[in-house]
């Protein structure tokens, strides 16, 4: 057998061997019930109490539920969910008012913070002129949604985020990115953009944190949200 043979014959039981590894390692895909809200989702809320969630003083939710099985902003400040987490896929619904008021970040302004740090933006961007990376499905001051796909003020929207934490590399000498994926109303607005974990990414905070809440913010617009599970990842 010549080198270049005996070289063919080695890399093929190699290879073999790498993928009856890889099968060996395949576990089977547990069945759920897809839902909504899927069987392994956590769900925050159900549209009958804010028990899972807290204000940022460590006391209970206080945001108006409503008889339809919403939740609305009220001006009683953001709340926070009682669990913290890490990688996710998060699903979200929420209305800005019917009723327009304001304009560019004064219209419809909420937001969806995972880790408590990075900002989905919520507003009403129908009509609505705004700086490009704080209109609604932005990752707030970082990238802007690659369409505006937003519905008229009042009708219900669709947040579906996947949400992967930065982390620190194994020599803890760098910060690995993590990324966000959203679809907003089932669109692609962002494609696996980058997060940073740095100042970049969010201003107020440095580091990467294991775990972190989920924040809904009160910009002061009476916003609403309903039907909002978490799927651990
Ligand atoms: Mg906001």
């Amino acid at each position: 057998m010549n080198m270049t043979k005996s070289l063919f014959l080695a890399l093929l039981i190699i290879g073999n061997r790498c993928f009856a590894a890889d099968a060996a390692s395949d576990k089977e895909p547990i069945v759920i019930n897809p839902g909504p809200p899927p069987s392994d989702a956590v769900v925050l809320f159900n549209g009958k109490d804010l028990s899972q969630w807290r204000n940022d003083k460590n006391e209970a939710a206080q945001w108006k539920v409503l008889p339809d099985g919403s939740m609305e902003v009220n001006a009683t400040g953001s709340i926070v969910t009682r669990e913290e987490f890490a990688d996710c896929q998060l699903h979200v619904e929420w209305a800005t008012p019917s009723e327009v008021k304001g304009d560019s970040q004064g219209r419809g302004n909420s937001g969806v913070y995972l880790q408590g740090r990075y900002e989905i933006q919520v507003l009403d961007s129908y009509n609505n002129k705004t700086y490009f990376n704080g209109q609604a499905a932005s990752f707030y001051n970082n990238a802007a949604p690659l369409v505006n796909a937003s519905r008229k003020p009042g009708e219900w929207q669709t947040y579906d985020i996947i949400f992967h934490a930065p982390r620190q590399s194994a020599d803890g000498k760098s910060i690995l990115p993590g990324s966000f994926t959203v679809l907003h109303n089932g669109i692609l607005v962002q494609d696996h953009i980058p997060v940073k974990g740095d100042a970049s990414t969010a201003a107020k905070f440095s580091g990467v944190a294991p775990k972190g809440p989920l924040i809904l913010q009160d910009h002061g617009n009476p916003v609403r949200y309903r039907n909002i599970w978490l799927r651990k990842l």
